[in-house]
């Protein structure tokens, strides 16, 4: 028998990158990883994740700090930072709007074709290019000359190994640290 269709019950969903098709009720919040059919891993995002899941939370202050949003979000965060990597990568990064699914508990869903832990080396390197942009237009130079010496030492993958080990990404309760 067919169900009735209730307003806010329609089940949206999207089409991966790899072809394979996923429903919003499949993925929920403390999800970071997806086994799909395909055979391959996707990261998944939801709008519901602190930008802390990728960066420490001082250095999210700072982004706040030095950022203009042009958009609706009020701050930085999460929403940008996925806008940034689907910028960079946009066969890679599918997203959706799932608001009006009743069902599931966040606004917005993005699923990309590599894991998370690739998706968070790339997150980490774009925030770390927006912070040299950011500082390369200051008026002090020795300021400048200083955070290019820091990144030139800065090594992406060694940072997203330590932090992801310091940090428990299959809980589902995660909080901004
Ligand atoms: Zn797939």
């Amino acid at each position: 028998m067919a169900e009735p269709s209730v307003p806010g019950s329609d089940d949206a969903g999207l089409t991966l990158p790899c072809g394979e098709r996923v429903s919003a009720r499949q993925i929920d919040m403390g999800m970071r990883d997806l086994d799909c059919d395909c055979g391959e891993t996707h990261a998944v995002v939801t709008d519901v994740h602190p930008p802390s899941r990728f960066v420490p939370e001082t250095l999210v202050q700072q982004l706040r700090a030095t950022t203009e949003t042009a958009d609706d979000f009020e701050e930085f965060g999460t929403p940008h930072m996925l806008g940034m990597v689907r910028e960079e990568f946009p066969e890679a990064v599918v997203s959706s709007d799932v608001s009006e699914d009743g069902q599931v508990g966040y606004a917005l869903l993005w699923v990309a074709d590599f894991d998370s832990r690739r998706l968070h080396e790339i997150v980490v390197e774009l925030v770390v290019e927006m912070m040299e942009h950011a500082v390369s237009h200051t008026e002090n130079a020795s300021a400048s000359r200083e955070f290019e010496e820091q990144m030139r030492q800065f090594d992406v993958g060694e940072f997203v190994e330590r932090y992801r080990a310091e940090r428990d990404f299959e809980d589902e309760h995660d909080e901004p640290a």
